[in-house]
């Protein structure tokens, strides 16, 4: 089982903290999640904090066959996990993209679970500087899977160093300044780069091009996220009809992390009501009150569509006054809004910009 370290940084550590995740497979701890150096120090945060992390850990799957739905992923990294251990090789570089919470940490995990290696997280804010990505990629050993977060934020100079490491495993180093300087090649063990991104689109092409796996993760189907969250709820415990959980399910918007963290507050209603188990109709009072509809769009979706069709006539509208009528970052209704309203069909980019769609219209009561 895994287990998070709370073992806090050197204070005068000139490298970025890298977590060491998953020593040899089997029974080792693993350590701190992501490298943000935004991160509170663990040994501050409250127990509950720590206990809801340690709990995160035992909720993520630790296996391929644990890890529920995503089955054309499944199956070529499986084809890629068989070839590599039989040439005994590290596995090809892989680039997984997709919305947030759909499981591309949980993949580069348990990739370096089934291949018996570690694997180091990390994410691009964490890398500002060359000798970031130059301290990390010289504790690697061989075999070993560094994993790199939000990888299209990478600085352009860390990028230059990734290029001859991942293509030739070598690192490069600029000795000196101006006309002294001099070029110091390392070689490094051969490793695997896990990049995932939310964004494959603002990857520059000569990194994109050294990925030999371009994975793209989809949105979960209902009776995924309804397993997911029967599983969540065994590891939790709690108790949970069947309807109960479809209901959970049907207003995750189709991503594992919102699924199980809608279930955490039904949980907290449940008990708080003395129920013994959560049903339908408490799952869906649950979500009711904290403003989940049984679309699963939250206040912030419904604001945006409402903003669409009331101020700009249904669009089309530009995302920069979008962003500016609503109050809110680009990314976050780039990244986190939009993917879901797209696929569910209530949005539609054109090159004139935003528009919300009649079926928008409808459900929103227009
Ligand atoms: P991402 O890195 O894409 O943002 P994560 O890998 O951190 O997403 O996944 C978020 C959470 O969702 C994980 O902690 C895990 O518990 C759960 N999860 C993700 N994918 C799956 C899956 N395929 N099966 C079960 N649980 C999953």
């Amino acid at each position: 089982m895994a287990i998070i370290s709370s073992r806090p940084q050197p204070a005068n550590s000139e490298d970025p903290p890298p977590a060491k995740v998953g020593k040899k497979a089997s029974s080792s701890p693993i350590q701190t999640p992501k490298t943000d150096p935004s991160l509170p120090n663990r040994e501050l945060l409250p127990k509950a904090a720590i206990g809801e992390e340690t709990q995160e850990a035992k909720i993520r799957p630790q296996r391929l066959v644990d890890y529920i739905g995503q089955k054309d992923l499944k199956g070529v990294l499986q084809i890629s996990i068989a070839a590599a251990q039989g040439r005994k090789d590290p596995l090809d570089h892989l680039l997984l993209y997709g919305p947030p919470g759909l499981g591309k940490t949980t993949m580069a995990l348990i990739l370096a679970a089934e291949m018996g290696t570690n694997c180091q997280i990390t994410s691009a804010p964490a890398l500002e500087r060359p000798r970031d990505i130059v301290g990390l990629l010289m504790k690697i050993t061989a075999g070993d899977i560094l994993f790199i977060d939000e990888i299209h934020r990478l600085s352009r100079m860390t990028e230059e160093l990734l290029y001859p490491a991942m293509e030739d495993f070598r690192l490069d180093i600029t000795i000196g300044k101006g006309q002294s300087a001099k070029i110091r090649s390392l070689p490094l063990p051969p490793f695997t780069l896990i990049g995932a991104t939310t964004r494959v689109g603002a990857l520059s092409s000569p990194l994109r091009d050294r990925f030999g796996l371009i994975q793209r993760l989809k949105f979960y189907e209902l009776d995924e996220l309804t397993t997911i969250i029967h599983r969540t709820a065994g590891i939790l415990p709690v108790n949970i009809t069947p309807e109960g959980a479809m209901e959970v399910a049907r207003r995750a918007r189709g991503t594992p992390r919102i699924a199980n963290r809608l279930l955490k507050r039904v949980r907290d209603y449940t008990q708080v009501q003395q129920a013994p188990q959560i049903t339908k109709e408490l799952a869906a009072a649950a979500l009711e009150l904290l403003e989940v509809d049984p679309l699963g769009l939250d206040w912030l979706d419904r604001s945006l569509l409402k903003i669409i069709i009331e101020h700009f006539n249904s669009g089309p509208v530009g995302l920069e006054s979008l962003a500016a009528a609503l109050g809110e970052d680009i990314k976050t209704i780039e990244e986190v809004c939009e993917p879901y309203l797209l696929q569910i069909g209530y949005l539609q980019r054109t090159p004139r910009g935003r528009v919300a769609t009649e079926a928008a219209r409808k459900h929103l009561g227009y």
